[in-house]
């Protein structure tokens, strides 16, 4: 008798046990793992700015080899010497992102909340006349931003605001509002003038991270920021331009990205309605999410619930 007793008490512990385990591996957290849109693991963002006329011979550029880009502009200066014309920027910038770079490029971090606030709702406003969608991305001009500015902005229906502190690195940023880019294109190249050395080391140190990046077996987001101005009439400096670009071009592990398109994506992944244990998921946005749970990926489309097996 006190031996069934004790063999009734072991089963019991035993049983516990297990369902202690079972509980430790539903509810324990399971990795859920963001991909690029079609599964890819790595993005790219080419993101360019004040909208000179310099753009024109950029996005030629861009398009020989199939890279998307982001021009942020401002609306005040289009139509004047130096600039790209209104009439030209809907058909120059197809495929491309046009964003807002505020009305007049002053710095922001200087003005009063209500000039804040008119500079990128006019922005907004001319952009979105000429472009025919809505505008929903900027970069801050000089890359000047504080609370204040990004306090002016909230509520203007503007999504991310790019500013120009570098990273070095490939993290997908959290906040939108002070988004940092990984690079400057060539980095620091030509910021102190005739400097040679310093131009090589800064050369050396960003084909140093566009090669990281071609490399990485991680979830890796490049941001590369600049100017077509900065190129101007320099041929050399066009040619440099053009082997970075090839590159980056025609790889297939990348996702060639507006960065507006990156932002919806990223909500839209951190929307997913997952299950308690995570073995279904529904995905309430519009967008193809792709992640992976477990080394394995998956897809779920927009409007649809799919099972996620737990093996
Ligand atoms: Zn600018």
């Amino acid at each position: 008798m006190k031996k069934q007793l004790a063999v009734m008490l072991a089963s019991i512990v035993l049983l516990a046990a297990i369902a202690q385990t079972n509980i430790d591996k539903t509810q324990t957290a399971i990795p859920i793992e963001m991909l690029f849109p079609q599964g890819k693991t790595k993005a790219l963002i080419l993101s360019f700015d004040d909208g000179r006329t310099d753009d024109r011979q950029l996005v030629k550029l861009m398009n020989k080899y199939g890279l998307v880009g982001t021009f942020h502009l401002n609306s005040n200066k289009l139509s004047t010497n130096g600039y790209l014309d209104k009439a030209e920027i809907k058909s120059l910038f197809k495929g491309h992102e046009v964003s807002v770079h505020s009305f007049n490029h002053p710095s922001l971090s200087r003005l009063p909340k209500i000039d804040i606030v008119y500079e990128i709702v006019e922005d907004r406003k001319e952009l979105e006349r000429l472009m025919g969608y809505p505008v929903r991305g900027m970069a801050y001009p000089f890359g000047n931003t504080n609370e204040q500015v990004i306090n002016a902005i909230t509520g203007l229906g503007i999504e991310y605001a790019r500013t120009v502190g570098d990273t070095y690195n490939f993290t997908v940023p959290t906040d939108f509002l002070k988004w940092q880019p990984s690079i400057h294109l060539f980095g620091k190249t030509n910021y102190i003038p005739n400097d040679t050395a310093n131009d090589r080391k800064e050369l050396a140190q960003f084909y140093k991270l566009i090669d990281d990046f071609i490399n990485t077996k991680e979830l890796a987001l490049l941001d590369v920021w600049g100017h077509s101005w900065e190129m101007g009439n320099t041929q050399t400096k066009w040619d440099e331009t053009e082997k970075c670009f090839k590159l980056l071009a025609n790889n297939s592990a990348i996702y060639y990205a507006k960065q507006i398109e990156l932002v919806d994506y990223i909500h839209a992944f951190n929307n997913l309605k997952f299950s308690v244990e995570k073995n279904m998921v529904y995905n309430p946005s519009a967008i193809t999410v792709f992640f992976k749970k477990n080394d394995k990926v998956y897809n779920v489309a927009g409007g649809i619930t799919i099972n996620l097996p737990n093996e």
